[in-house]
C-alpha cells in the first residue's frame, strides 16, 4: 500500500500478539494460562448485589479499596503498592516511568513477548541477554551498564523459577536503575521477591489477578516497591488516565482477595494437576524444563511441536506454539482441570502411537 504524506509522523508499532480467544462449547482451552476454575464465591455474590445506578459516578481514582487491601494482605504501607488494568498495564506504565536513560534496558532473549513491544513503542533501547541452554538466566550478564533490567520469575513460556539467591544477586548488581521482576507466576510454587522491597529501593514486584486468581477477564495487576517508586508510578499514571480501576473491578477484586482458603485451594489443585501430568507427558516421550507455574514448556523426542499442535487444534484443544529461534520445537500447556488434562493426554498417546506406526 502506497504510504500517504501524514503517515511520516505517525508513531508505528508491530503489537504485541495474544493468544487466540476461540470460543466453541467443546472447546479445550489451554493456550492463555487462564484458571480452570471460577473466582471465590464472594465474587459471585458481589455481582449479584451489584446496582447499575452505582455506575453514575466515577469510581475512586486511589482504588483505595483494593490498594488498601493488596496492603494488608501483603504486610506492606498502601503508599507501596500501585495497581492497574492487569499486569500488562501495571508493567506498561512502569516502562514509560522508569526506563527513561539513554542506555539499553536488560531482558531474557526468551521471555515475555510484551516486553520488546513495550520498549519499542516508547523508544526504550533494549539488549536481550540468553538464557543459558536449559533455560535458565545466567546472572552474570546482568552486570553491565544498563538502563533498567526486567525478568519474570517464574519466567514465561518456558515455567523455569530462578532462586530468590539469583534474583538478589542481580539486584545487587544493579542499584543504580529499577529491577522490575514481574511475577505473574509465583503463586504456583515459588518464592516471591516481595521481602526485598523493604532492602532495595529500586526494586518493583509485579503481580496479577489473572492467573492464581483465576480473574484474567477482570483484569486487575498490581505492583508493590518502595513508597518512592510508587509515587513516581501514580505521577505517570494520573498524568495518563485517573481512572484505570472502574467500579466493579474494585468491588470484584477485593472480593477475590478476602478468600485466602480458596485461592490456596485451587492453586493447590492446579500443582497437583501440574506434577501428575509431567509424569504423563515424560511417559509419552516429552521432555521441558521443571516448572513452577500452571503451564508446562514442553518438546516431543519425535514429533515436531507445530505438527502436534495443528492436531491438537483440529481435535478443538488449544495450546500455545510461537515460531520462534529457540523455542519453535516447544508447546506451551496450560494446565487445566483433571479432567481436561486427562482429554488431552490420551489424543496425545493415541497421535503419537498412531504416529509411530505409520513412520
Ligand atoms: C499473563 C502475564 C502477564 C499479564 O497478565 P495480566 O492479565 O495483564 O495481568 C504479565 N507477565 C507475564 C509473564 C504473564 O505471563
Amino acid at each position: 500500500m502506497k504510504s500517504e504524506k501524514w503517515e511520516a509522523n505517525v508513531r508505528k508499532i508491530v503489537p504485541y500478539v495474544p493468544g487466540e480467544q476461540p470460543d466453541s462449547p467443546n472447546m479445550i482451552k489451554l493456550n492463555t494460562n487462564e484458571c480452570p476454575y471460577p473466582p471465590a464465591p464472594g465474587v459471585q455474590a458481589a455481582i449479584a448485589a451489584m446496582q447499575s445506578q452505582d455506575l453514575r459516578l466515577y469510581p475512586d481514582p486511589g482504588a483505595e479499596v483494593l490498594v488498601k487491601g493488596l496492603a494488608d494482605y501483603y504486610g506492606v504501607k498502601k503508599e507501596q503498592v500501585f495497581v492497574g488494568v492487569g499486569s500488562d498495564d501495571v508493567l506498561s506504565m512502569a516502562f514509560l516511568t522508569f526506563f527513561n536513560g539513554d542506555k539499553p534496558i536488560l531482558f531474557p532473549d526468551v521471555t515475555y513477548s510484551f516486553y520488546d513491544v513495550w520498549a519499542e513503542l516508547y523508544r526504550i533501547p533494549y539488549e536481550t541477554c540468553a538464557l543459558d541452554e536449559n533455560f535458565r538466566i545466567r546472572p552474570q550478564d546482568y552486570k553491565r551498564p544498563n538502563g533498567g533490567v526486567i525478568f519474570p520469575n517464574p519466567n514465561a513460556p518456558t515455567g523455569v523459577y530462578e532462586p530468590l539467591a539469583l534474583v538478589e544477586e542481580i539486584i545487587k548488581a544493579n542499584r543504580d536503575v529499577v529491577v522490575i521482576v514481574d511475577e505473574a507466576y509465583i503463586d504456583f510454587g515459588g518464592e516471591s521477591a516481595l521481602p526485598l522491597i523493604q532492602k532495595y529501593d529500586n526494586l518493583l514486584v509485579v503481580q496479577t489477578f489473572s492467573k492464581s486468581r483465576a480473574m484474567a477477564g477482570m483484569r486487575i495487576g498490581f505492583a508493590m516497591g518502595s513508597e518512592k517508586l510508587i509515587k513516581y508510578l501514580n505521577d505517570a499514571k494520573f498524568s495518563f488516565n485517573s481512572y484505570t480501576m472502574n467500579r466493579p473491578t474494585l468491588a470484584l477484586g477485593i472480593e477475590a482477595l478476602k478468600d485466602k482458603a480458596y485461592f490456596e485451594e485451587i492453586t493447590a489443585r492446579i500443582v497437583a494437576t501440574r506434577e501428575r501430568v509431567k509424569g504423563e507427558l515424560r511417559e509419552l516421550g516429552f521432555t521441558f524444563p521443571d516448572s513452577l507455574t500452571n503451564f508446562i514448556f514442553a518438546s516431543h523426542e519425535r514429533i515436531p511441536a507445530e505438527q502436534i499442535f495443528r492436531a491438537l487444534r483440529e481435535r478443538e484443544i488449544y495450546v500455545r506454539h510461537w515460531d520462534k529461534p529457540r523455542i519453535s520445537n516447544f508447546l506451551r500447556i496450560t494446565v487445566g482441570t483433571d479432567e481436561e488434562m486427562d482429554t488431552l493426554l490420551s489424543f496425545l498417546r493415541e497421535y503419537i502411537q498412531r504416529g509411530e506406526k505409520t513412520c
